[in-house]
């Protein structure tokens, strides 16, 4: 697969072959009809006008030989000598035997012979025959009319016709046409070429594109005039490129950040197995103190390991079908696990939510949100500080907010302790058994709900987070 891509398209199966096919079809084709069709047609048209006017001039010819007496060659020499000049190449009156009585070509000297030509010979059956073609820019039409006197057969009129004037107008056509083929097949040839040229030159430049992206650099954008669809997939290709750029910067930090938090504390565990194996007849206290301190690392790896795993889940995975929850129930549970730490740090827990307060929710990651927060206002409070979480019911979404009147977090901070191991005061945070990837768990859980997490300084002190979700009707809450 990979081979198929990299390598060059074979010359037949290109787009420049398949467009140049295209053109070279649809070019052939027109010129076919062009140069067949309107020259048959005037063909036609002349045959059929010939038609009439050669078998009425020779029926006209035949009704003036029409007499009680027959036809001798002095009587038709007579006839043929009032109705002067036929404008006919030739014209040939033969007695009913088929004997040439007359011929308007002297040199032809058929006089006393017998005309068995086929038009002649039909005539003489009584049909009324004719016969024309085209040949090298000649028509050549022939006409035989019988001559009847009272329903006897008495001889047969026959007339030819060569007409140049006409065939040299047809030939004139058809080089006309020949010319317009030419100019619209060159141009059109030009055409196609031009166009498949810019199109697979485009097409070209999207795919180097691309391949360097596939490359690994992701810094590469294509730049393409225009405003056809081509343009617009390298616009759409730029755009995906973008979203591939920061995905991977994304990624690039968060293992970098997740090393460099998983070897602080492996680095401390060295420290400290070192010290106790290094240190000979080292105070059983002095080992055992090692040993809390190891055992609190351990602890902390721990945290950071399974944080990260729930992050992962984020990531990954779609939200499963949430049910409907009960928003009282969920804080109430958060609100008795935490009741000992608010105690431990002199601080005030209260909350006040309105009756009735139910999201469509995974009731596991809305205890996760709302214990995050609510931590982390009892963590970063004071002695004596408080903490509201307050809820209520505005249009389709429930709004809730955890306040403190802790330590709060700077202006220049607020919308960074959203990120992964992001942390204000790192000594406070890991005093106080933090990660940094609280908040993150908290963004991205709430997005996957549909809702929104912001923070806010107080006016006094302290810090405001509020979450919104969606509302759902109470049926069966969980
Ligand atoms: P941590 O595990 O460090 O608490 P969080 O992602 O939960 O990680 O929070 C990130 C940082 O945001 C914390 O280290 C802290 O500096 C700051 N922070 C979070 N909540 C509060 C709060 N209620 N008051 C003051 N600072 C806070």
């Amino acid at each position: 697969m990979e081979e198929q891509n990299t390598r060059r398209v074979p010359l037949w199966r290109s787009l420049r072959i398949k467009y140049a096919i295209t053109y070279l079809t649809i070019i052939v084709a027109v010129l076919v009809l062009l140069n067949t069709y309107p020259v048959r047609t005037s063909q036609q048209m002349v045959f059929q006008t010939k038609q009439v006017s050669l078998q009425s001039q020779a029926a006209l010819m035949a009704s003036a030989l029409a007499g009680p007496d027959g036809l001798s060659a002095e009587g038709v020499a007579r006839v043929m000598e009032v109705l002067g000049d036929t404008g006919l190449s030739r014209v040939l009156v033969t007695g009913p035997s088929g004997e040439v009585l007359y011929d308007s070509d002297p040199v032809g000297n058929t006089l006393g012979r017998y005309a068995l030509v086929y038009e002649t010979v039909s005539a003489l059956r009584g049909n009324d025959e004719f016969r024309s073609d085209y040949q090298e820019g000649v028509f050549h039409s022939r006409a035989a009319a019988p001559v009847t006197y009272r329903g006897m057969i008495i001889g047969a009129v026959y007339a030819a016709e060569y007409d140049a004037e006409q065939g040299r107008l047809l030939v004139g056509l058809q080089q006309t046409l020949q010319r317009i083929s030419a100019a619209v097949a060159i141009g059109a040839l030009l055409l196609s070429l031009i166009f498949s040229s810019a199109l697979t030159r485009r097409l070209g430049q999207l795919l180097s594109a691309f391949r360097t992206v596939r490359e690994g650099e992701y810094s590469h954008r294509v730049r393409m005039g225009g405003k056809d669809e081509v343009t617009r997939l390298a616009g759409e290709f730029n755009a995906l490129t973008d979203r591939l750029q920061t995905t991977e910067e994304v990624r690039r930090r968060f293992v970098s950040d997740a090393s460099h938090e998983l070897k602080t504390p492996l680095a401390s565990i060295r420290l400290l197995t070192d010290s106790i194996l290094q240190t000979e007849a080292m105070d059983p206290g002095t080992v055992r103190e090692f040993v809390g301190d190891i055992g609190e690392e351990a602890e902390r790896l721990q945290r950071i390991t399974e944080k990260l795993l729930t992050l992962t889940r984020l990531d990954a995975a779609a939200l499963a079908v949430a049910g409907p929850v009960d928003v009282t129930a969920v804080i109430g549970r958060a609100e008795h696990m935490l009741k000992p730490l608010a105690r431990a740090g002199e601080s005030e827990l209260t909350v006040e939510l309105e009756e009735g307060l139910v999201v469509r929710a995974d009731p596991d990651d809305l205890y996760q949100i709302f214990f995050n927060l609510m931590e982390n206002a009892v963590k970063y409070n004071l002695p004596g500080g408080k903490v509201w979480v307050r809820g209520r019911a505005v249009g389709d979404k429930v709004e809730i907010t955890v306040e403190d009147t802790g330590v709060g977090i700077p202006e220049a901070d607020i919308d960074k302790v959203f990120d992964r191991f992001y942390r204000v005061d790192k000594a406070r945070s890991r005093a106080a058994g933090g990660t940094g990837l609280g908040l993150s768990i908290v963004r991205d859980t709430v997005r996957r709900h549909g809702g929104t997490v912001t923070a806010r300084r107080r006016e006094k002190e302290g810090t405001c987070f509020t979450v919104t979700l969606p509302r759902a009707e109470k049926e069966g809450t969980v």
